[in-house]
């Protein structure tokens, strides 16, 4: 069995967030509390490392700092998957909790792992203390890049919890075209591998919601990932896969924003769509 070399895998390694962006495409604004244990994530590494060797490796969230074992976690993967210095290894964060945690600095330091930060908002309050964190993490040497979303951030669907319904499109190719995933953030969940976020955490909205969630997000439910059972083919197949029926699910035209601040609670998001 030969290693497919593909462009990208994340994976989220806790569902839980200390932010509420409006619109997640992970749907991780809603409140959920589930970390990933590290056996859990060794069994999904372990399903594909002599599978796929991914060019960009990405661990993610949610808020990947609130996983209290974070700083194992950095230096497990980076054991598991082997990766090397050809290879990109990346911790996406909103980097508010980088002070917090022991031993982080060290570990993305060690394992040559570049923390991305996410800047989500213009708003002052959320700015003041986005600055405070990029100056300690200025500080710290680990390498860091900023990701500045504050104003090209795009809805895939409306509403906030179980009032979610996709915006949809009546061309698949081009909501293809324009794929608010980025087209090649392939996801690691339950040892499975989806095309995107937008499919992959989507069935945790219907697991909290069930009938209530929009029958509208049902043909997208129906999407098969692929399974580690999977022969070489399918493989290869799923990897090469460009525009497929579910990314109808998506806008075919960007609908850029600027986005609120995050810091509200989903208490309150949610009695803001309530009221709408
Ligand atoms: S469904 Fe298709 S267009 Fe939408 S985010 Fe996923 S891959 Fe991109």
């Amino acid at each position: 069995m030969s290693i497919l070399a593909i462009p990208h895998l994340e994976w989220h390694v806790t569902h839980s967030c200390n932010f509420t962006c409006q619109g997640c495409g992970h749907y991780t604004n809603d409140g959920y509390k589930e970390d990933i244990t590290i056996d859990t994530l060794k069994e999904w590494y372990l399903l594909w490392n002599k599978r796929i060797r991914p060019r960009e490796l990405s661990i993610l969230g949610g808020e990947p700092l609130l996983n209290p074992r974070i700083v194992e976690i950095i230096y497990m993967t980076k054991e598991y998957w082997n990766i090397k210095e050809d290879q990109e290894f990346e911790l996406v964060s909103n980097g508010l909790l980088f002070d917090r945690i022991d031993g982080l600095s060290d570990a993305l330091i060690d394992t040559n792992c570049i923390l991305t930060i996410t800047k989500h908002s213009k708003d002052s309050n959320y700015t003041r203390l986005f600055d405070k964190a990029i100056n300690s993490i200025d500080k710290s040497g680990v390498k860091y890049r900023i990701h500045d979303a504050s104003e090209n951030w795009y809805l895939v669907y409306t509403g906030y919890g179980c009032s979610i319904e996709p915006i949809g499109s009546d061309s698949y190719e081009e909501s293809w075209d324009n794929c608010p995933g980025g087209q090649e953030n392939f996801q690691l969940l339950d040892g499975k591998i989806y095309k995107c976020g937008a499919l992959a955490y989507l069935p945790l909205q219907k697991q909290k919601y069930g009938d209530a969630l929009s029958p509208k997000w049902d043909p997208y439910l129906k999407y098969r990932p692929l399974l580690p059972t999977d022969s070489d083919i399918d493989v290869l197949e799923f990897f090469t896969r460009t525009a497929e029926t579910v990314c109808s699910m998506c806008p075919k035209n960007k609908h850029y924003y600027s986005k609120d601040t995050p810091l509200h609670s989903p208490r309150y998001v949610k009695s803001l769509y309530d009221t709408k």
